[in-house]
């Protein structure tokens, strides 16, 4: 409701959750999605900050920035300021806003200056990290109660710097934190962490309670040191582990050695992988999930961009005279929206194509038929390339009949060409094209760090576009050179052809040519590897 206002500011108190961009909220993303302006924190994951719209102005109030000496008064004044001006001004913070990030301050500053605010919680590291770390923070047999303090007295949610020390922690009252539940979730606790451990084993806790730190929980980089209280500072210092932290204390840390699972090469044989997946956006869910579940840290480069085509008019008349067509080729996932949206459009429904036989390149695409038409397709080749499905072609008689064929604008000439060969009279529409995009710079200092495992390509248009767009680069031979030590791991034969035309040899072909089989591919690859 208040979002729809038009004219009139309000402040989005928006959780980003731990890390993993995926634990956004659908409410908070739906919110940053609107607003114009996003005031972030240190902690926020960047693929957080790509769901506000490209042109909001995005101001980074964290630590370490050339505003770190923005106060709390000042990010306050700023929010304030900016809603004023009757702007939609999305506050990001880490985890949720009302745990210890000082969002209650923001909201009270808010309601003081008559400025409209919506809080969207968000999911706490309190919880978040050792979830990721294999321990449940209350489980029937180990703990029914847990309590989230804070390791420092008063903080503001950024690391050390502003540390209230001796006199603070010295007017807690440890008796009653030692004993307040099963489950202890200290935050900001990293650099106390003596002083917590030696008060809780003053005021009586076992010192063979087990405990454990995660560090960066669920981010691609989450490490876990556990211990008991008696040892876990000595082998926080051996690991070199620092914050961002989150401490538990209790039973449930045990429960890690038979939870573990973000963290656990065996189960995540991608874990800590960084992978860049060159696919346009519209297209790119489906890998981008199948490697993230798999542990892989998943940069998204849309290398292209799928830009529908205005002029719908060819397409509206071959849609609206579907009967006419004895079969329709789909070649690609991005045709079934175009196709869904013009069928809408022209008041029509999938009985159009009660006439018509439908193939579908492949299994990806067969099922966005599914989801999005309501309709199964006829044929679909064991392999998902125009040869296979032209080799395989189900219809042996195909002279006079007709064809339609919507698709890329640049496309090869494979399939018309031979279903002209027999007989067939083809349609080709164009009906959306890929569009090359800049190379980010982020992409190109993630490659020159090195930090970059492997690049997928699902196409032969994203080998090309990556290599226009890198060849515009000033630091192009560097960069290529690069390119050399990453895995490149190609979909298929014809995508790993156009790396060997720019001078790349692709590490990985996948066998089956699909997503699924590409991410297999790369599981073997890196167990092999590692
Ligand atoms: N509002 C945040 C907490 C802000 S205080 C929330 O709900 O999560 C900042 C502290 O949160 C850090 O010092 C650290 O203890 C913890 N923290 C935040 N993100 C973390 C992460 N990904 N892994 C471990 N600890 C994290």
């Amino acid at each position: 409701m208040l979002e729809a206002e038009e004219n009139q500011g309000v402040v989005y108190l928006i959780g980003a959750g731990p890390g993993d961009p995926g634990l956004l909220t659908l409410r908070g993303r739906e919110l940053l999605m609107q607003a114009d302006i996003v005031v972030y924190d240190r902690l926020v994951h960047p693929a957080v900050l790509d769901y506000a719209r490209p042109e909001a102005l995005r101001i980074y109030v964290g630590k370490a920035s050339a505003r770190h000496t923005l106060t709390q008064e000042e990010i306050n004044a700023l929010l304030i300021r900016h809603a004023q001006e009757g702007k939609r001004v999305a506050r990001l913070k880490g985890g949720d806003p009302f745990v210890f990030g000082r969002g209650g301050e923001e909201a009270e500053a808010c309601r003081a200056a008559g400025v409209p605010y919506i809080v969207v919680p968000g999911i706490t590291s309190a919880i978040a990290a050792p979830a990721y770390a294999g321990i449940p923070v209350t489980h029937r047999d180990a703990a029914s109660s847990f309590c989230v303090i804070t390791g420092h007295e008063r903080d503001d949610g950024k690391e050390s710097g502003r540390r209230t020390t001796g006199s603070a922690e010295g007017r807690r009252d440890w008796a009653r934190l030692a004993h307040a539940a099963d489950t202890l979730i200290f935050l900001m606790g990293v650099e106390a962490l003596p002083e917590i451990v030696a008060r809780l084993q003053e005021h009586g806790r076992d010192p063979q309670t087990p405990v454990a730190l995660v560090q960066w929980g669920t981010w691609p980089q989450q490490r876990v040191v556990s211990g008991t209280l008696a040892d876990i500072v000595d082998r926080i210092r051996e690991a070199g582990l620092g914050p961002p932290a989150v401490c538990v204390v209790g039973e449930v840390v045990r429960l890690r050695e038979r939870l573990r699972w973000f963290d656990d090469p065996q189960r995540q044989p991608l874990f800590g992988k960084r992978i860049l997946v060159t696919r346009a956006r519209e297209q790119a869910s489906s890998l981008v999930e199948l490697l993230r579940i798999r542990g892989a840290e998943v940069l998204e480069y849309p290398t292209i961009r799928i830009e529908r085509l205005k002029d719908t008019n060819e397409l509206d008349k071959a849609l609206q005279s579907l009967n006419g067509y004895a079969w329709i080729v789909i070649t690609s996932v991005n045709t079934v929206p175009v196709i869904a949206e013009r069928l809408e459009a022209l008041q029509l429904d999938a009985r159009a194509f009660s006439m018509t036989k439908v193939a579908a390149i492949g299994p990806a695409t067969a099922n966005a038929l599914r989801e999005k038409l309501g309709i199964r397709a006829d044929f679909v080749p064991t392999e998902a390339v125009a040869e296979a499905l032209i080799d395989q072609w189900p219809d042996s008689e195909m002279r006079g009949k007709r064809v339609l064929l919507p698709r890329a604008r640049e496309a090869r000439e494979v399939l018309p060409e031979r279903l002209r060969a027999m007989g067939a009279i083809v349609d080709v529409i164009p009906v959306y094209e890929t569009v090359a995009v800049k190379l980010a710079e982020a992409v190109v200092e993630n490659l020159m760090t090195g930090s970059i495992d492997a690049i997928t390509f699902t196409a032969s248009s994203t080998v090309k576009n990556l290599m226009q767009a890198l060849s515009r680069g000033a630091d192009d031979l560097e960069v290529r050179a690069r390119l050399r030590s990453v895995c490149l791991a190609a979909i298929g034969p014809v995508t790993g052809q156009t790396l060997k035309e720019y001078g790349f040899e692709p590490t990985i072909v996948a066998e089956e040519h699909t997503i699924a089989g590409l991410v297999k591919a790369l599981e073997s690859y890196f167990a092999q590897r590692d």
